[in-house]
């Protein structure tokens, strides 16, 4: 459950924002918020994961430290956003295991998962890690591919499975009604995926004390990049089991085209982000999901730089080690991902259906 001092202060500031109402303009959270007389805990959940955490109710906020009023919305809402990941997270024996230790837990297991490949290729064929190997099927010869597929597929099946239950029990929580609309559900699509409300208000998502904010820049850079990578990997499927032909491919076939765009996007994308996280001015800086956010930034970078690194150096002697490092840290991103910072593009879109349902305007103002 949501700890109560998070919920009592969540609480406190929505009955001053509800009273002041200066910001009703400046994102969702307002208007959804002046809908309410009273904030039950389903409600502050919603509330909690409708925001996301620009900052700029902050710096707008007459009543922000050091008034005695103490409002710092961002913070707090933090809180609750981070305890409600914890709340729905499945199988509940997983929650907060990522909290603290979450880029030392991800490293680990993804070097883990790496040594064990090269140590079974190892005893395969001794000396295989360092030949260098041309032409298709030459990572094959490394690792079988129905090897490679069945612990892909198994680790990949788990992560959708508990992304899925955990979703199922975040929508219970925040009392989400069982039917919603099509229309609402195309909106909130809509408005995640161009993510509408970091330029929402007067266009500002406030980050660092000067210089413009480019944080918009690099979700999308992350995110796409992300679903360009998986998409090489379903064309890259297609061709193995459909077109029977092998990876490793030519340089501007679509799969490699499509992973190498979508390698950049996260790479940069991600390092992006976790420097606009170091920069983040104090007070807006939470530590409430600080192992998660950070050890998904991690994964996603090392997953991008280890296959671009692969793709460069495929035909070198040192291809082998480079194979089963990439492949050691994909798994530690999928057996991480639904503990991960992941949840919070799920949930926020579940939340903005919500509000789009209760608003029944366009952009859920
Ligand atoms: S954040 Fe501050 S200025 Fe904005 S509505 Fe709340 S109390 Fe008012
Ligand atoms: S931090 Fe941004 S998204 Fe969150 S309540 Fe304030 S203005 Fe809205």
């Amino acid at each position: 459950m949501c700890s109560a001092r998070a919920m009592q202060e969540a609480e406190r500031l929505m009955r001053i924002c509800n009273a002041c109402r200066y910001c009703e303009a400046v994102c969702p959270v307002f208007p959804a918020l002046e809908r309410r007389r009273i904030f039950p805990r389903a409600d502050l959940v919603f509330l909690a994961n409708l925001c996301h955490e620009c900052g700029a109710c902050y710096t707008a906020c007459q009543f922000s430290p050091p008034h005695e009023f103490d409002v710092n919305l961002p913070r707090v809402l933090a809180e609750v956003r981070s305890e409600s990941y914890g709340d729905s997270v499945w199988p509940r024996a997983m929650s907060g295991l990522l909290a603290r230790n979450g880029v030392w837990i991800s490293v680990v297991l993804a070097l883990s998962v790496a040594g064990f490949i090269a140590g079974m290729v190892g005893v395969r064929t001794p000396g295989a890690l360092l030949e260098a190997r041309v032409g298709p099927g030459a990572f094959y010869e490394l690792m079988p591919h129905a090897i490679m597929v069945s612990l892909f597929g198994a680790a990949f099946s788990f992560a959708m499975t508990a992304l899925y239950m955990s979703a199922r029990e975040f929508r219970r929580a925040m009392q989400l009604p069982a039917s919603t609309s099509a229309a609402s559900w195309r909106q909130a699509v809509k408005l995640a995926a161009s993510l509408h409300h970091l330029e929402s208000g007067d266009g500002s998502c406030v980050n660092t004390e000067d210089g413009p904010d480019r944080r918009r820049l690099f979700h999308h850079m992350t995110a796409y990049g992300l679903l360009l990578c998986l998409a090489s990997t379903v064309v890259a499927t297609i061709y193995h089991y459909v077109l029977g032909r092998e990876a490793p491919y030519p340089l501007f076939d679509l799969p490699v085209v499509l992973g190498t765009v979508g390698g950049i996007g996260m790479l940069f994308g991600s390092l992006g982000l976790f420097i606009a996280r170091l920069t983040r001015v104090a007070m807006l800086r939470s530590t409430a999901n600080a192992g998660i956010e950070v050890a998904f930034l991690v994964m996603l970078f090392l997953t991008s730089l280890s296959g671009l690194m692969l793709l460069a150096l495929r035909e070198a002697p040192v291809m082998g080690v480079l194979l089963a490092l990439h492949l050691g840290v994909v798994f530690a991103l999928f057996a991480t991902l639904p503990y991960s910072k992941m949840v919070h593009g799920l949930y926020r879109l579940l939340a903005l259906v919500r509000h789009t349902e209760e608003s029944g305007t366009p952009d859920g103002a």
